[in-house]
């Protein structure tokens, strides 16, 4: 059994957090939420990853298959000191240290059910360069075990582990590297006073740099709609996001907030305080971003995969449009081509559209902060 209170961040690791991006209310509810989650207590087999399986996904923008890896770390370092007010990752983090043998001992078991898919990608529930989660060693010596094979392999970090030394004992190990990296907006207070995601905007950019030195694709994850931002300011904060994360982007992934378990999310969602954004936002947001991101030179993909769509714990619109909205969102993510977003706002008549408008033009009718 594990001690919950035992797994204390090392000082060199908190190094990537950027205080003047945190906030510390929002930090210490964050940090209380995740007492409650129950792998703290019992981790379980530390050799055992927690999901593989083979799915669908998109490379050099023609359909593949792509194998997902989700292994048993310590968690992400920013997480297990507080964290990001949204983030439900922790939820599958083993809370205590996972060393490298046991890394790769979970990776080898999952690299039996490898069937020749052209994309491999690996998520740790924190950030796969943080060599504190994941050692050096147990970096290589999984990339080693992939090799050449798979066209490209993706994991995400944490900007701040995103370095020149980082990626210098990876370099030619697979063919392509990508990694995710958490970029969520680009205004300053949203990512403190919403998100608490303890580091900048600028901290993306240094990092799209470094992997553009190693020859790495940079994929950007941005946030729509997260805590305390009425619709229309989630739209707005979405849109010009794009457009800044664009340029150093290879792709981009409008992720709208899902309502994760222990989370600040979780618990304003219970109390009537959060509703998760409107199908109509992330079509207008997609639509009106792409459109600025091309006039200033963007080529990559921009796309949005809506986790929970059509259920109040994701993004929906009134329970009768949502799937109709959902598969023009699937036809732009094919095409790239932004005539279906287009498309999807002139032609998918609802009643629900005219409540969205005025949502936008009011905000909501209760304040937000009312019920906390
Ligand atoms: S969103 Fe990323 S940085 Fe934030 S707590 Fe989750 S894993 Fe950590
Ligand atoms: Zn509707």
């Amino acid at each position: 059994m594990s001690n919950p209170e035992a797994m204390t961040v090392e000082p060199a690791a908190l190094k990537v957090v950027d205080y003047n991006v945190v906030n510390k209310e929002l930090n210490a509810e964050a940090r209380a939420l995740r007492s409650k989650i129950a792998m703290r207590w019992e981790p379980g087999d530390l050799t055992e990853y927690i999901r593989c399986w083979s799915e669908e996904d998109v490379l050099d923008n023609r359909p593949c298959q792509a194998l997902v890896v989700i292994l048993k770390t310590r968690g992400c370092t920013w997480a297990l000191a507080g964290g990001c007010t949204m983030c439900g990752y922790a939820n599958e983090s083993a809370w205590t240290k996972v060393g490298e043998e046991e890394l790769v001992a979970q990776f080898e078991r999952a690299w039996k059910k490898y069937n020749n898919e052209e994309l491999v990608k690996i998520y740790t529930s924190g950030s796969f360069l943080d060599r504190f989660e994941v050692m050096p060693g147990a970096q290589k010596r999984i990339l080693s075990i992939i090799g050449q094979k798979p066209k490209k392999v993706a994991f995400e970090s944490l900007p701040g582990f995103v370095t020149d030394e980082a990626f210098a004992p990876l370099d030619g190990i697979c063919q392509k590297l990508e990694v995710g990296i958490g970029v969520e907006s680009a205004n300053l207070l949203v990512l403190r006073d919403s998100i608490n995601k303890g580091h900048s905007f600028d901290a993306f950019p240094i990092a799209a740099a470094a992997c553009k030195r190693h020859g790495v694709s940079v994929k950007s994850y941005l946030m729509c709609k997260p805590p305390f931002l009425k619709e229309s300011d989630a739209l707005t904060d979405a849109t010009r996001t794009i457009i800044a994360a664009a340029p150093h982007a290879d792709m981009v992934s409008l992720n709208p907030t899902n309502i994760q378990a222990n989370t600040l999310t979780d618990a304003l969602h219970k109390r009537g305080s959060y509703r998760p954004p409107w199908l109509w936002t992330i079509v207008q947001a997609l639509l009106d971003g792409r459109t600025a991101a091309e006039a200033a030179g963007f080529r990559g993909m921009l796309k949005s995969d809506v986790i929970a769509a059509g259920q109040s714990r994701g993004a929906h619109n009134c329970g009768t449009c949502d799937e109709s909205v959902a598969g023009y969102l699937k036809k732009y993510k094919a095409t790239q081509d932004k005539k279906w977003l287009a498309e999807c706002l002139a032609k998918v008549e609802c009643r629900c559209r005219r409540e969205w408008q005025l949502t936008l033009e009011l905000g909501p009718l209760i304040p937000v902060y009312a019920s906390l």
